[in-house]
């Protein structure tokens, strides 16, 4: 937000105060953007680098070393590694959640010999949809049962778990011969002359202030002939690229949703996969500008013959109300009879959270820039009426895979052959389709929702651009929704904390800070972040003044890199590689 006067934003509650104010410290290309290699004696070199184990980057390297198994001149060229996948968590998988119901299509296309009841086997995937119920949930207590508009229709559709999916891409991957450097996280990207060229590994062992610790081990350059940005939503060098290569021009901002997830063991089989849309516990006043919706769905695990039942809450980041907090809303939907009478009894066996991006279509920047391409959530492409992007992810790792194929082949880092693919796909096909279908509900549910069906309804067929903007701009108050969580009792209902810990997160004590935020801000924008993070980081203190600015203290090591911070005015940096949760069935 501008003050044209050069006033300084009013304080205080009842002023108005967006994030965006209070930018956080950081000089994004200055600092994750390296302009020069290493001494060719000092690098790693690799034949393709992919920034992220998750199922964009791995069906990449799938895909990508099912073409090099019938090019061995091709395979030669690359050099010892041909392909290297760069990921983070301690394993592919552990920092990985989503609902998840996949449209199948492109696994299915990905690994033609597997079937379905292979999938489950592995550990994956846990049924067919054949049955599934929307309702509507106008009070604390009341659900109507509606037919399922379009978005929401799954026959056919296998609910899945993307940790598990991506540990079962990254054995397939090591076995077909790809290097995954597991608990590394790619800091730098390398831009030489006007190109990137590849990326450098971060430092490992450093303390609080930065110093080297007796463990200590500098990061590498990786010099690759082409680079893969998977790094989910808002990447650490997908936002750097996307700066330097001007890849954002004459697209809308990027928005953000967060969803909280936990998985249940229950006593009964659940049979249908269940959405619900609102409005409760969601206010539907534009001024509170909250758009969320839930989903139950049914997990089978064919190996422990365990009943199991995945269970979230996603809310669009655009809210105004500071005291939205979408761990908090998962627990108030739980206390719904719809919900109680599948849960009650079970027993909590996962929990976790990750931001998604939402602006669709017209926010997906261009997807490629010299030497390098932007897939899966880096690329923004997410359906979030429909809350598909697994589909989505797989599709552009394999069309990736394929048009870097091309390219080095012919010798060039020009894979701009990609976005076309994109654009001719499944993939581009239906994120054009739904391109509005999002942003009326910022004029509230009652306003909003008619003009969705229509958008719907009329297939993409309305030929206009509706517009987005940045929801750190949005203007933040200490509203009321904080008054409708219930009290956590540790077993039906739970607190952060206990949730943070069962994601199995580790963290060392003494690891610097990886998440950049202002820490002197108005209460408004303290009350935002503190609420808002799923795990507890932000805290402001008990004797902190009512109104005015107050000190946010920032508990890093408790940090899931859910990646919301960033919709609100921060900026979550890599950790340590091997840091965070250890996601196992999300
Ligand atoms: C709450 C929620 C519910 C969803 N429900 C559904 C659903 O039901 N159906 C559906 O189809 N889609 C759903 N989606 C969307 C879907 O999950 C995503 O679109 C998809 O999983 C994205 O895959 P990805 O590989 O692009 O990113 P990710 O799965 O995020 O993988 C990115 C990987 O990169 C790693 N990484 C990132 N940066 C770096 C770095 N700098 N260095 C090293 N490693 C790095 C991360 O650790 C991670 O492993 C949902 C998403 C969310 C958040
Ligand atoms: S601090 Fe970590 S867990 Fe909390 S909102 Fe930010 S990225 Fe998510």
């Amino acid at each position: 937000m501008a003050f044209a006067n050069g006033d300084t934003p009013s304080r205080g509650t009842g002023g108005k105060v967006a994030p965006a104010d209070f930018p956080p410290p950081v000089d994004s290309q200055g600092e994750f953007i390296k302009r020069e290699l290493d001494d060719e004696d000092e690098l790693i070199e690799v034949g393709v680098a992919i920034v992220g184990g998750g199922t964009a980057g791995l069906s990449c390297a799938n895909r990508l070393l099912q073409l090099l198994a019938d090019d061995p001149e091709l395979t030669e060229e690359l050099g010892e590694v041909p392909v290297a996948v760069v990921e983070k968590a301690k394993t592919c998988g552990a920092h990985n959640l989503s609902g998840a119901v996949m449209r199948p299509e492109p696994l299915e296309r990905l690994f033609p010999d597997l079937k379905r009841e292979d999938w489950r086997k592995e550990g994956f995937a846990f049924g067919e949809v054949d049955k599934e119920a929307v309702y509507l949930t106008p009070t604390s207590k009341r659900s109507i049962r509606i037919p399922p508009p379009p978005p929401f229709k799954n026959h056919g559709n296998e609910v899945i778990s993307v940790s598990a999916l991506a540990r079962y891409q990254q054995r397939i991957a090591e076995e077909q011969g790809a290097y995954i450097l597991t608990e590394t996280a790619a800091s730098q990207l390398i831009v030489e002359d006007g190109a990137v060229v590849g990326v450098r590994s971060g430092d490992k062992g450093r303390g609080k202030e930065g110093e080297e610790l007796g463990n200590f081990e500098p990061g590498s350059d990786i010099k690759a002939k082409a680079t893969v940005l998977a790094e989910g939503c808002w990447g650490h060098l997908t936002g750097p690229a996307i700066r330097e290569f001007d890849l954002g021009r004459d697209r809308e901002p990027q928005t953000w949703e967060l969803g909280v997830k936990e998985v249940w063991k229950v006593e009964e089989p659940l049979d249908r996969v269940i959405h619900t849309i609102g409005p409760w516990p969601l206010s539907t006043s534009a001024k509170q500008g909250q758009v969320g919706g839930t989903w139950i769905y049914p997990m089978k695990d064919e190996r422990t013959g365990d009943d199991l039942v995945s269970i979230g809450f996603v809310i669009d980041l655009e809210y105004a109300d500071a005291t939205t907090s979408c761990h908090d809303l998962l627990q108030t939907f739980k206390t719904h009879p719809l919900v109680k009478k599948i849960l009650e009894g079970g027993e909590r066996v996962a929990w976790g959270a990750k931001a998604l991006p939402g602006g669709g279509y017209w926010s997906m920047p261009k997807l490629s820039m010299p030497g390098a391409v932007l897939t899966g959530d880096s690329g923004g492409m997410v359906d979030t009426v429909a809350l598909k992007g697994v589909h989505h992810s797989i599709n552009s790792g394999i069309l990736a895979a394929e048009a870097i194929y091309k390219g080095l082949k012919e010798k060039s880092s020009d894979f701009s052959s990609y976005e076309d693919a994109i654009e001719r796909s499944q993939t581009g096909k239906e994120l054009y389709e739904v391109r509005n279908t999002r942003q009326p509900f910022s004029k509230g549910f009652f306003i909003g929702g008619p003009l969705v069906n229509l958008f719907i309804a009329t297939k993409g067929k309305i030929p206009i651009r509706l517009p987005w903007h940045r929801q750190d701009e949005r203007e933040m108050f200490i509203g009321n929704t904080k008054d409708k969580y219930p009290k956590p009792d540790g077993k039906y209902i739970f607190d952060k904390l206990s949730s943070v810990y069962i994601s199995g997160n580790a963290t060392r004590d003494d690891a610097p800070n990886h998440i950049r935020v202002q820490t002197d801000v108005p209460r408004e924008v303290a009350e935002t972040w503190a609420w808002m993070c799923p795990a507890g980081v932000y805290e402001i203190p008990d004797d902190a003044p009512e109104a005015g600015n107050v000190d946010v203290i920032v508990n890093y090591t408790n940090c899931v890199q859910c990646g919301a911070i960033t919709a609100k005015g921060g900026r979550l940096t890599t950790p340590e590689g091997g840091d965070g949760p250890l996601y196992q069935n999300t």
